[in-house]
């Protein structure tokens, strides 16, 4: 379990982060989404102790960073910045880390069979592809056997082949129980692989849902009108509340209304109508227009120049 409360962290006059509370749960896999630069690296790094926060605080089971023991035995992660000597063999890379931690060889073994490096485990680490380094990083992070693990932008740079590998082994850790929390900036990716999502924009909560009820949400409802009564039929729907833009040739959009009203009203009316097509945003869109929100009406930050930018019925959705 991973508990974030009011974290805010600033860079100078820049704030990364801001007020950002939320918590993530065991047993499945959360993604931790926003654009470049939304603070989800700078949340990862507080939530590690790898900074300080100005305010408010994480713990993970319970505890602050500093305050566990053996924290490699309780949170497993993978941050973008690589740390590993690129002169020393995966084995040996990882037999140092385990040491540190009071951990076996043996185990050394079984994570590098997890994530199949087996066969190169003697090799400079230096020589790894991009996604074998993250195999190996993974492999780290899986070291200590832990229930929580914090994983920056796993997928990135990697083939379609090294995603869909990180993406089951992400899903088979959550099944197992642990508690896996993984950032990216692509919501398509998130998607298909988290089931919970909380997404943050300039360093604020934007959203914190079950992914299937972002899916949902995120379908915009226009309903795209032909008819070769386009002007009578344009009044009849904005008498009955519908928002209507008017593209030309007698083709309406047609906001706020579905297409069964719009229907109705035209059959109400004597309306003869040519199409109705209800329209649906792709995932994508719906995220950028949520995540554009926070972007477009927050200032510079720590400059007072900001704005609350929370989605409608976006914050403590069903958990
Ligand atoms: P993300 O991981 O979502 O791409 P980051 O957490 O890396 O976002 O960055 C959030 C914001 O904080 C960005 O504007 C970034 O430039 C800024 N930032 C992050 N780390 C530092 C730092 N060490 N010094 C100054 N600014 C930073």
């Amino acid at each position: 379990m991973i508990e974030a409360r009011n974290l805010t962290k600033r860079y100078g006059d820049k704030t990364a982060v801001k007020d950002l509370s939320f918590t993530v749960g065991p047993g499945k896999v959360t993604g931790f989404l926003g654009p470049n630069g939304a603070g989800k690296s700078t949340t990862m790094r507080l939530l590690l102790g790898l900074d300080r926060p100005d305010g408010g605080n994480a713990t993970i089971d319970g505890k602050q960073y500093h305050e566990l023991a053996t924290p490699l035995t309780v949170v497993g992660s993978l941050l973008e910045a690589k740390a590993v000597h690129p002169g020393r063999s995966a084995y040996n890379h990882l037999l140092c880390l385990a040491q540190s931690q009071g951990i076996g060889k043996k185990r050394v073994n079984e994570v590098l069979d997890l994530v199949g490096l087996t066969e190169v485990a003697r090799k400079r680490a230096g020589g790894f592809s991009l996604g074998m380094g993250q195999r190996l990083g993974l492999a780290a992070a899986l070291l200590g056997d832990p229930s929580v693990l914090i994983l920056d932008e796993p997928v990135n740079g990697l083939d379609p082949e090294g995603i869909l590998w990180i993406r089951t082994l992400m899903r088979k850790l959550a099944a197992e129980g642990r508690t896996v929390f993984v950032s990216s900036h692509l919501m398509n990716e998130m998607a298909v692989t988290a089931e919970h999502l909380i997404i943050i924009g300039r360093g604020r909560l934007v959203a914190d849902c079950p992914t299937q009820e972002f899916i949902e949400r995120g379908r915009k409802h226009t309903v795209l009108v032909r008819s070769p009564h386009a002007d009578l039929l344009a009044e009849a729907i904005t008498r009955e509340g519908g928002e209507v833009t008017r593209n030309g040739d007698g083709e309406l959009s047609v906001q706020d209304m579905t297409a069964a009203r719009i229907g109705e009203i035209a059959s109400a009316g004597g309306h003869v109508l040519h199409e109705v097509v209800p329209q649906r945003s792709t995932l994508e869109e719906a995220f950028m227009e949520l995540t554009r929100e926070s972007v477009e009406y927050t200032g510079t930050g720590g400059t007072g120049s900001t704005r609350e930018t929370v989605a409608p019925n976006s914050r403590g959705a069903a958990r």
